[in-house]
């Protein structure tokens, strides 16, 4: 057992002639003793895991195969299909090697003979899956949930339960999402509960934000008023009201969830409500978010009212990042290089570690890498912060990290994520994530299992975690993703035209952008009122001369109707008489521009300012595809 935090920490040796300071130094330190206690702590079972997963770490196929297989066993609903596909993955990829000599020879069984009886074979390997995964998801069935969550509290440990679920496809969904979050709150057991924003309103696109801000704020204040209203028993006797946390997401969830947190606040009654929410190190623009919620949080204090909570993690979508921004033609929100993240992640905890800060905004540190645990509890500690910081890990996730963490820090909050048998499914994006982190070259975890202190592998961790501080001093501000709609194009294009293969396409507007969410948001103003009277008067074009409509002459003048308004017009146009199409053929057969022999070059040249024209007239594109077509701006762009 270690002695208290105050003992551990005054038994740090601190070298006043090293260079690096005495917090640092400390921390490199209680990292040390943080290691060592967990690894006595570590059970014959998490050393058993331990090994599988080092079996794994050694195979690229082994990661995928269990990729796979996670994904798949669970998503078709028939047993047939179930184990079609997985005897596919099994005949494909062969049968991972990391699984235990048992575990393989199951696989085996039911590669060989799981299509003859899949009634049977697929839900015992469901179970399995279950039962492997149980001590990082826990089950979601109130009996069995309840005995867990008090086995911890007698433990000492605080629980936040987040009952897992991605994404939604419609309000049906949400609506029951909202209500299960809702009957969470009234149980007994339950002191924190986790909930993402995507869960309880299913619309939410970065183009519909202000409107996705309204039906969140409603929502949300059903569950900050609950919350408020119900009183959890801590294991010390202590009442206190119960606790929502908002999970952070993608990139483009930042602004709509911390817009839809600091709205619901606002309102009347919930100036006491205790709430927090997490922000991502690995997203540069978490930092601004920061600053933003603490100037609004120190407000809302100042007032009289309840102090918030940030919980500081690194990040866990960087897949899903890196897939949208490469569909998008965008640069990836999150950083590219761990150090960057890892000194961001310094940059928020010193911000949030200032004084004026703490008191309005408490701060949970969220973290599996134990130099970033020891840094925080050595500055919270000597700046006397206990009370407003609690550490934060993921439950059966190194489990022995925690089990040492707590012997010495107070206030350990364990995010417990649960699912109910029937629901398994919602569990793969978590466990795909999990095994991500487990396996990221860089990332603590990866080593966790096997680390020695002064091992290469340790030291390793530790110049990563030194080097950070260097970067942080260099460290730019603002985000990645700097794309704006606004700005003026020249009527040049860029460069000379490309070849074929070098050939990249034009990126979508990033609508996550509050600047190029105003922009489109002036493309709807404009034409909103552009009809009637006052619509387009559309010319003719005929061999390369223009007609405008006022001078249309005797030909037939027809009408663009906006589908989406019936009867409004949005435009008019003169219709092109007999005598306008022969002109048109004939100029067509003639060429007398030499269209049809000019060289390709030449041609490429002409192309790409057509393609210039199209993009400084985007706006007035999608406007007109709007207007005209009744297409959605997220319809034309992309
Ligand atoms: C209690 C708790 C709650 C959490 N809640 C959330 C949440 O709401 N939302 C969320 O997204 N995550 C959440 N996470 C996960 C968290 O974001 C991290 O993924 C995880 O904790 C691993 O980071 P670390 O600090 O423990 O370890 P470390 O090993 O120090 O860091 C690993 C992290 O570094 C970053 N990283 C790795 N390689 C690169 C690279 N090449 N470029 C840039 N960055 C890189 C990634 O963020 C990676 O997860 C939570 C974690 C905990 C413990």
């Amino acid at each position: 057992m270690l002695v208290t935090l105050d003992d551990v920490i005054a038994e740090l040796e601190v070298d006043l002639s090293s260079s690096a300071p005495p917090e640092i130094q400390k921390a490199l330190g209680l990292a040390r003793v943080l290691q060592r206690r967990g690894v006595e702590l570590q059970t014959p079972e998490e050393k058993r895991q331990q090994r599988e997963l080092e079996r794994m770490m050694g195979s690229e196929t082994d990661k995928i195969t269990l990729t796979q297989m996670t994904d798949q066993a669970f998503r078709a609903n028939a047993p047939r299909r179930a184990a079609e596909q997985l005897t596919h993955i099994l005949d494909v990829q062969g049968v991972p090697r990391f699984f235990s000599t048992f575990d393989r020879t199951l696989l085996k069984g039911f590669q060989s003979f799981g299509n003859y009886l899949p009634g049977v074979a697929m839900p015992m390997v469901r179970e399995k899956m279950r039962e492997e995964t149980a001590n990082v998801i826990l089950p979601a069935e109130r009996e069995v949930l309840k005995k867990h969550l008090e086995e911890r509290r007698q433990g000492g440990v605080r629980m936040n339960v987040n009952y897992l679920g991605e994404a939604l496809l419609g309000e049906k969904d949400a609506q029951r999402r909202l209500e299960s979050y809702l009957a969470a709150l009234q149980l007994p057991e339950i002191e924190v509960i986790s909930v993402k924003a995507t869960t309880i309103y299913s619309q939410i696109t970065p183009i519909s934000r202000r409107h996705a801000v309204k039906v969140l704020c409603d929502r949300l204040e059903l569950l900050y008023r609950a919350a408020a209203r119900e009183r959890y028993t801590r294991a010390d006797g202590t009442e206190v009201p119960k606790f929502v946390y908002l999970d952070m997401e993608e990139y483009r969830d930042l602004g709509v969830t911390l817009e839809a947190f600091m709205r619901t606040l606002d309102r009347p009654g919930l100036e006491s409500a205790r709430a927090g929410l997490a922000l991502q190190a690995y997203i540069p623009d978490s930092y601004e978010a920061q600053l933003e919620l603490n100037a609004w949080a120190r407000e809302r204090v100042k007032k009289g009212g309840a102090p918030v909570t940030v919980r500081l993690v690194k990040g866990a979508n960087m897949e899903m990042e890196r897939v949208e921004a490469s569909i998008s033609g965008w640069e990836q929100a999150p950083y590219k290089d761990k150090i960057d993240t890892d000194a961001n992640y310094k940059r928020m905890l010193h911000e949030a570690l200032r004084p004026e800060n703490i008191e309005a905004v408490n701060l949970g540190v969220a973290s599996h890498n134990l130099f970033e645990v020891a840094y925080a509890l050595v500055l919270v500690h000597e700046r006397g912060l206990l009370e407003h910081v609690q550490f934060e890990m993921l439950e059966g996730m190194a489990n022995h990290q925690r089990r040492a963490l707590s012997e010495v820090a107070p206030n350990i909050l364990l995010y417990a994520p649960a699912t109910r048998q029937e629901e398994f499914i919602n569990a793969i994006g978590y466990l795909i994530r999990r095994l991500d982190e487990n396996s990221g070259p860089d990332n603590f975890l990866r080593h966790a299992f096997k680390l020695e202190v002064d091992s290469e592998e340790w030291r390793q961790l530790e110049r990563m975690f030194l080097e950070s501080f260097e970067r942080l001093k260099e460290l730019p501000r603002g985000g990645r993703r700097t794309q704006n709609r606004n700005a003026e194009l020249p009527e040049e294009p860029p460069g000379d035209p490309i070849a074929l293969e070098d050939f990249v396409n034009e990126p979508d507007t990033d609508f996550s952008l509050e600047h190029n969410l105003r922009w489109a948001e002036g493309i709807v103003e404009a034409h909103e009122t552009r009809c009637d009277e006052k619509a387009a008067a559309i010319g003719l074009a005929i061999a390369g001369e223009l007609i405008p409509l006022e001078e249309a002459g005797d030909r037939r003048i027809a009408e663009c109707i906006d589908p989406s308004r019936p009867g409004t017009v949005v435009g008019r146009y003169p219709k092109a008489s007999s005598e306008d199409i022969e002109r048109a053929l004939t100029c067509a057969k003639d060429d007398p521009t030499g269209w049809r022999k000019m060289e390709s070059g030449k041609r490429g040249k002409i192309l790409a300012r057509v393609a210039q024209t199209l993009r400084r007239r985007r706006a007035d594109l999608m406007g007109a595809a709007m207007a005209d077509g009744g297409k959605l701006l997220t319809e034309s762009d992309p």
